[in-house]
């Protein structure tokens, strides 16, 4: 099966379009969500009308469960661009969009993969940026393979001969596909709408659960389009400059 990975959207219309396009010339058995529709970004409404009439499984991730008041994402465990973020959506959010995303969860499971919005042991909350988060979680949870989200970089973790390694892809040119390393593995496709390794480009992901491959793809999108609707709609000017170099 291949699975097309988007995660991340966080309201950027503009980057959803551009990576859905290119999900079109790919056209993967099945698409996912692995959450954060909203917060940061302009158009939290158009972005969860858009897919979920593509994804089949869509999880929640710790923007979304934070816009909704969940217990489990106060407020205040966001920073202060993110937290005011999050006031602006809930003031905007159409009561179908509240709609979907409380019917979501943190996690699912996919032709073996364990999914997850942050990690396998937390499916909030925690980042793995690094193989010492990665080990942890292969130590505390009984997977083979995970594909998480969260960090908004691209990334790859894997056991092999005993050991965690793995890290972030680098700036692949247009893409990068690698084989599944080890015996087990930790997949992050990036982020869509705010990617943060420094690469302003919209980041995706294609698992190939036959060949045993991942791809990551990286999608120019309209920026400045996306800057300006921030600004326009009063979020903080931070949220567009961020865009532009990728943090
Ligand atoms: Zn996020």
């Amino acid at each position: 099966m291949i699975i097309g990975l988007i995660s991340d959207p966080h309201a950027n219309i503009h980057a959803l379009e551009a990576v859905l396009q290119d999900v079109d010339r790919v056209r993967p058995d099945i698409s996912v969500c692995l959450g954060d529709f909203v917060g940061y970004g302009a158009f939290p409404n158009e972005v969860i009308s858009t897919l979920r009439e593509r994804c089949a499984i869509s999880l929640a991730g710790n923007h979304d469960l934070c816009v909704l008041e969940s217990p489990l994402v106060p407020i205040d465990s966001l920073n202060e661009v993110a937290a005011e973020a999050v006031l602006w959506t809930r003031g905007r959010l159409t009561s179908a969009s509240r709609d979907f995303l409380l019917s979501l969860s943190s996690r699912a499971e996919l032709e073996g993969f364990q999914l997850a919005h942050a990690s396998p042991r937390d499916p909030v909350m925690e980042y793995v940026i690094d193989a010492v988060t990665a080990y942890a979680n292969f130590e505390q949870e009984d997977f083979e393979a995970a594909v998480v989200g969260h960090t908004h970089v691209p990334a790859v973790f894997y056991v092999a001969n005993g050991d965690v390694d793995g890290g972030r892809i680098v700036s692949p040119e247009p893409e990068a596909t690698i084989g599944l390393p080890g015996s087990r593995v930790i997949l992050n496709p990036g982020g869509v709408g705010q990617p943060r390794d420094g690469d302003p480009r919209a980041s995706w992901g294609i698992l190939d659960t036959i060949s045993r491959t991942f791809t990551v793809r990286r999608i120019e999108y309209p920026v400045a389009q996306a800057q300006a609707a921030i600004v326009e709609l009063g979020l903080p000017s931070f949220l567009a400059e961020r865009l532009a170099v990728g943090i």
